[in-house]
């Protein structure tokens, strides 16, 4: 099994639960190429040193990718996240990370001989949905991309149901807003946890009344892997999100009192192309993969507050994402 973008977030707790349950896992990063290769880099020294998992530093736009496609499956995460960053000098990035990588990847994959092509499970984003309507997106709702990123990932989409059409088993998984430990650095929590236990006020971009999916990591990580275990028709989009969405200012008001503080709110203009709300229809991820979210945010955000606390007293931050339930193949 091959995991891309495994120094990030999502990828790093995906090899922990592959580790935990005791598969052999080929994790594959560039952490330069991170939006925060700080970070990448240190959550990649943890992901290297695994039991079971091998390695391999890899550009997906540049490098060979033949180590890559001799997989029997392949969980594709590995991108350039973020609707905010894909603006500007940031566009040219997304696509690269985001298009030009899948697109290399698929096609290694399709040059495999027949029966010894890997299923391959590509990361989306609710974001390719637009902004939610008055009642939450299906997987059959028409796209609405509001920015670079979003269009990036509605570009990723179509060459994988491409590639679907030419025989490769390919998913498409549209998370969710993930939050939890290990939360990438320019995300809201990450940016409100560390501010409120800094003593500054809490950057929000808007005024607090959007809504969105929260999905804890954990929740991410098993639909994710029944996924890649699933037999699924090729090609299909999987909305990956809660179904319960909550405010912005809800959220902010749960992490404040599990963290004891009352925190000042610094209002930051919009971010051009955030959707006012995101809200998953669940009921094709319970159809095809038996899941649907099991953690409710405050415990959620209580599991993201000890990572935060644990990362300021300098202590190297514990984290316990093995999923041993789930088995993949
Ligand atoms: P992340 O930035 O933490 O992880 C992505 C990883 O990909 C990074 O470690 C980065 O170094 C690596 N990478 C980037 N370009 C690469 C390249 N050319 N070759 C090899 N590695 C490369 O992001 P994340 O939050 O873990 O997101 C993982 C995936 O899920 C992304 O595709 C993202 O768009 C998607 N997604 C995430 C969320 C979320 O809420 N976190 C929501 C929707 C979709």
């Amino acid at each position: 099994m091959v995991v891309t973008g495994a120094a990030g977030f999502i990828g790093s707790h995906v090899v922990d639960a592959l580790s935990g349950a005791g598969h052999e896992v080929l994790a594959v990063d560039a952490p330069e190429r991170s939006l925060a290769p700080e970070t990448a880099r240190r959550t990649w020294a943890g992901t290297a040193s695994r039991p079971g998992v091998a390695a391999a530093e890899l550009d997906l736009a540049t490098d060979d990718l033949d180590a890559v496609a001799a997989a029997d499956v392949v969980v594709h995460l590995a991108g350039r996240p973020g609707v905010r960053c894909s603006w500007g000098e940031g566009r040219a990035a997304a696509w690269r990370d985001n298009v030009v990588a899948t697109r290399r990847l698929l096609a290694a994959c399709a040059d495999r001989p027949a029966g010894l092509r890997p299923k391959v499970v590509v990361a989306s984003s609710s974001s390719v949905y637009g902004s939610a309507g008055g009642r939450p997106n299906r997987e059959d709702d028409p796209l609405d991309p509001a920015s670079p990123y979003a269009a990036s990932k509605v570009e990723v989409e179509r060459l994988a149901r491409d590639a679907a059409r030419d025989g490769l088993r390919t998913v498409l998984l549209r998370y969710f807003s993930v939050y939890g430990p290990r939360q990438r650095p320019d995300m809201a929590f990450h940016r409100f946890a560390e501010a409120a236990l800094d003593g500054r006020p809490l950057p929000v971009f808007g005024d607090g009344r959007s809504s969105r999916a929260f999905t804890h990591v954990g929740d991410v990580v098993s639909a994710t892997l029944l996924a890649a275990a699933a037999d699924l028709p090729p090609g299909v989009a999987v909305n990956v999100g809660h179904h319960e969405p909550v405010t912005l200012r809800a959220a902010i008001g749960t992490l404040t009192g599990l963290l004891g503080v009352r925190a000042e709110i610094r209002r930051e203009t919009p971010v051009a192309g955030d959707a006012a709300r995101t809200w998953a229809d669940t009921g094709r991820a319970r159809r095809l993969l038996g899941w649907t979210a099991a953690t409710g945010l405050a415990d959620g955000l209580a599991d993201q507050i000890a990572w935060h606390r644990a990362l300021s007293s300098g202590r190297p931050p514990r984290v316990d994402s093995a999923d041993e339930g789930v088995r993949v193949g």
